[in-house]
């Protein structure tokens, strides 16, 4: 199964990847980990991607492509795929679209996380990683429930980094519910339940 997860910042989009990789047996690519991952080992890609990812702005189209490009033709990713947070403009969508063709591949469906405005900023702010393991929890959080790692506040969570974080979602990427709609592979579900019930949504389309 070959998975697209679109939705903004915070929708629950890493939580639903988390979800539907332990469920299927498919990859998780999520091109923010891969770039935070590069910008922690200070590689090239890291020291590109990091005052884009600082500012809240995307990294430019060219780098991201080359990285998934490399990343589906790993063999593991032949099993199936949930692609987190890529592709996040339409030339990235297009792309997309030519490689797996290429590949002789496709997309099964894309998975739209829907939550309100308010409800992102608040998730946001809220929002604490676990260095170990990557569990996603929130402030009350003392230390990972999951690992016993410890937690922190991702370094782009902050609020003017959000704001500009949201602007460039509903400018670049939000049109892509159209592009796939028309592909007629888009699946909505309502991302403001439980991440339980926005799982079971997401089954009662791809896996009824
Ligand atoms: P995320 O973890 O998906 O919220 O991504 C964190 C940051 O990484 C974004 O704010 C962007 O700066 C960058 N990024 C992640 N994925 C992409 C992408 N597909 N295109 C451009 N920039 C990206």
């Amino acid at each position: 199964m070959n998975l697209v997860l679109l939705g903004a910042p915070g929708a629950g989009k890493g939580t639903q990847a988390k979800k539907l990789v332990d469920t299927y047996d498919i990859v998780h690519i999520s091109t923010g980990n891969i770039l935070r991952a590069s910008v922690k080992a200070g590689t090239p890609l890291g020291l590109e991607a990091q005052s884009y990812m600082d500012a809240g702005e995307l990294v430019p189209d060219s780098v991201v492509i080359g990285l998934v490009k490399e990343r589906l033709q790993e063999e593991d990713a032949e099993k199936g795929f949930v692609l987190d947070g890529f592709p996040r403009t339409a030339t990235q969508a297009v792309a997309l679209t030519t490689e797996l063709d290429e590949l002789g591949r496709g997309i099964d469906y894309a998975i739209a996380v829907e939550v309100a405005p308010e409800v992102i900023v608040e998730r946001l702010s809220n929002r604490q990683l676990c260095k170990a393991c990557g569990y996603i929890g929130t402030k009350g959080d003392t230390s990972c429930p999951v690992c016993s790692g410890p937690l922190h506040q991702r370094d782009d969570d902050n609020p003017d980094t959000v704001r500009n974080r949201l602007e460039v979602y509903t400018k670049s990427t939000s049109p892509l519910i159209d592009y796939y709609h028309g592909a007629d592979l888009l699946v909505e579900v309502n991302g403001d339940q439980d991440p339980d019930e926005v799982f079971a949504d997401i089954q009662a389309v791809i896996a009824p």
